[in-house]
């Protein structure tokens, strides 16, 4: 069993760093909130006084904050996990970052003689409690075989995207197609309402024809046919409308970065801003159909 910091004991850090614990891992936590510290107290781990307490005498490190500067500011500079360290220690980013700080970070920790993986994960808090997280890797081929058995604790499947930043270019094109096509299986449950085509009946026929996806049939934007949706609860999230616009506008970045074409993407997050900017933003992303019914 491994010694693992872990960083960041937010919404997901928190259920994360139980689990390592409860497979028998000793897990050593930290997080700038003493209300997140304060969360972690039911769990078998220990309490770390910061980031670079968290960081020594540990063979892995787990990082799970909310942006690209939280990752800069806790790995690099003299205050940061890199320098810290013990030699060896492997570290894991499981946050959703832009790509260009996921591979600018990396390269720090190669160049001080660390291994490092971006793991962005995709299955929301729910997913956290269960152990049945999708986690996107992306780093040298070594890094992945040592991380596997820690991931394992938290996660079901464990995918090895490609060089570092390949996680988080698979989390952001992945929440694309979940971002747009939720929109559009909104649009067409409000047309057919307006056609006065019931929504049961298009959820069937379409479930099993050419219109089917992700969106339609496990979260199924209208109260019914999927009864696990958030639509059965009043949209309440679930993985939140600012956060689905977090994820848009990171793919948005890295677009114009590379040049890629993604104006369907840059649709969804325009429209995502609006729902946010009318004060949508805790409740979840399904919840767009609302703003799409009101104007159809
Ligand atoms: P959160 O805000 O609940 O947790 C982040 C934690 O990081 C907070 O407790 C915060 O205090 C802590 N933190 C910030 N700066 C720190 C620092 N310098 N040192 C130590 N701790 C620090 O966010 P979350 O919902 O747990 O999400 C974490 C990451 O996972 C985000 O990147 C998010 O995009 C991603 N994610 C979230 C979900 C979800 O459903 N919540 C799903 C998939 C991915």
């Amino acid at each position: 069993m491994a010694k693992i910091g872990f960083i960041g004991v937010g919404n997901m850090g928190r259920p994360m760093a139980t689990r390592l614990a409860q497979a028998g891992h000793g897990v050593l936590v930290f997080d700038v909130s003493t209300e997140a510290m304060d969360r972690m107290a039911g769990a078998r781990v220990q309490q770390a006084r910061s980031v670079q307490d968290a960081a020594r005498g540990v063979d892995v490190v787990v990082t799970m904050l909310p942006a690209g500067s939280h990752v800069r500011s806790v790995y690099l500079g003299p205050r940061g996990i890199l320098a810290a360290a013990d030699p060896d220690t492997l570290f894991i980013d499981s946050s959703t970052i832009d790509v260009e700080t996921a591979r600018a970070v990396a390269a720090d920790a190669t160049a001080a003689g660390f291994a490092m993986l971006d793991a962005p994960v995709s299955g929301g808090v729910g997913g956290a409690e269960a152990g049945t997280l999708t986690f996107m890797c992306g780093g040298p081929a070594e890094a992945f075989t040592r991380a596997r058995p820690i991931l394992e604790a938290m996660g079901r499947t464990i995918v090895h995207a490609g060089a570092p930043g390949a996680g988080q270019a698979a989390k952001i094109c992945n929440n694309m197609i979940l971002g747009t096509t939720m929109i559009v299986v909104g649009e067409a449950f409000a047309l057919a309402e307006k056609l006065g085509l019931d929504a049961q009946k298009l959820f069937e026929i379409s479930s099993k024809s050419s219109g089917q996806c992700w969106a339609l049939t496990s979260y199924c934007p209208v109260p019914g046919p999927v009864p696990t949706s958030p639509a059965n609860r009043g949209y309440k999230a679930g993985f939140t409308t600012a956060m689905m616009l977090k994820d848009l506008r990171l793919a948005q970045e890295a677009a114009h970065q590379v040049g890629a074409v993604t104006p369907i993407g840059a649709a969804a997050a325009a429209l995502y801003a609006l729902r946010e900017y009318a004060g949508f933003g805790p409740e979840d992303f399904s919840g767009i159909i609302q703003m799409l019914r009101r104007q159809s």
